[in-house]
């Protein structure tokens, strides 16, 4: 979903800057964070979507969620960087808060603090804003199984695979976007109207009922784990690939979406836009000033640094 290849450029692997062309180069790519945000924005509550239009502009959460990514160049959101994953052990034990997101520093942790920021109505609204595209977008990176992965080899970025014969990417790349960019084709609206259409009420009850973010990590990790098992030894994957796991990328996807919107009405129930007394906020297009880069949420020490991704 996120940084799998300009992060590994951050970081001098040299051999990954030569795969970083543009459309590959965010990561669940756009597409994947396009497809949670718009399966998310038509279960929103009528309370949660009047907030979530006061504090975005609109309800557009298909857009919303591209942003986490977009301020990625900026070195003055570096201190984010860190919250896009987490690295988990490869022994396939749980989990553990102490252990895999010290002081905080990981997804997890991330998406409920930023909920929180965004929730709370004495917050100044750009900076409640901002907290808001973080959760949307941290909720669909937990979702991409490689977000809850391992360290050594960040998360598979640094995995080479081919894909479908002339494609060379890395595992993590595989499953943020080239997978999806192949079964798509272009056209993420009409995927996800055949995943929304899947979802049933009882298996959106079923997904909405784990609403806690270190259940989705381990989930993730779970799938990780089988990834790297199903891995072809020669690393080279094609439509066989594809066909077997596009249905848990789907599944993941669907859930993201309908775990993002219980999220948000959850998080809204209670909560008003806060001062504006009803003002919409301001489109927040272009108007990244000085002022809304003012840190959301107390994060302890250590915001530069840990390993990119
Ligand atoms: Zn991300």
């Amino acid at each position: 979903m996120c940084g799998s290849l300009h992060s590994a450029v951050h970081v001098g692997v040299g051999w990954l800057a030569g795969l970083c062309v543009a459309s590959s180069c965010f990561a669940w790519g756009e597409d994947g964070h396009r497809i949670v945000g718009a399966l998310a924005a038509e279960r929103l509550s009528p309370e949660a979507r009047a907030v979530v239009i006061e504090l975005l502009g609109n309800d557009d959460l298909a857009t919303a969620g591209l942003w986490a990514d977009q301020i990625r160049g900026d070195a003055s959101w570096d201190w984010a960087k860190p919250l896009h994953y987490v690295n988990l052990p490869r022994d396939g034990s749980v989990f553990d808060a102490a252990r895999d997101c010290p002081e905080g520093q990981c997804v997890v942790a991330a998406i409920p603090r930023f909920f929180a920021v965004a929730s709370d109505d004495s917050r100044p609204m750009a900076e409640r804003r901002d907290a808001l595209r973080f959760a949307i977008h941290f909720i669909g990176d937990l979702h991409q199984p490689l977000h809850a992965g391992y360290k050594d080899d960040l998360g598979g970025n640094r995995i080479q695979v081919t894909a479908f014969g002339d494609t060379r990417t890395n595992l993590h790349a595989l499953w943020d976007s080239v997978l999806i960019r192949d079964r798509i084709a272009g056209d993420w609206q009409a995927y996800a109207q055949l995943l929304r259409s899947a979802i049933t009420p009882a298996l959106a009850a079923e997904w909405a009922s784990q609403s806690d973010s270190a259940a989705w990590a381990n989930e993730s990790a779970a799938i990780t784990k089988t990834i790297y098992a199903e891995l072809p030894a020669d690393a080279k994957v094609g439509a066989e690939y594809a066909k077997s796991n596009m249905p848990t990328i789907e599944r993941r996807l669907s859930m993201a979406g309908v775990r993002l919107a219980h999220a948000i009405n959850r998080a809204f129930k209670n909560s008003s836009a806060g001062s504006g007394n009803g003002t919409p906020a301001p489109k927040q297009d272009g108007q990244v000033g000085a002022a809304d880069r003012a840190i959301p949420v107390e994060v302890p020490g250590g915001r530069v640094g840990g390993s990119p991704r």
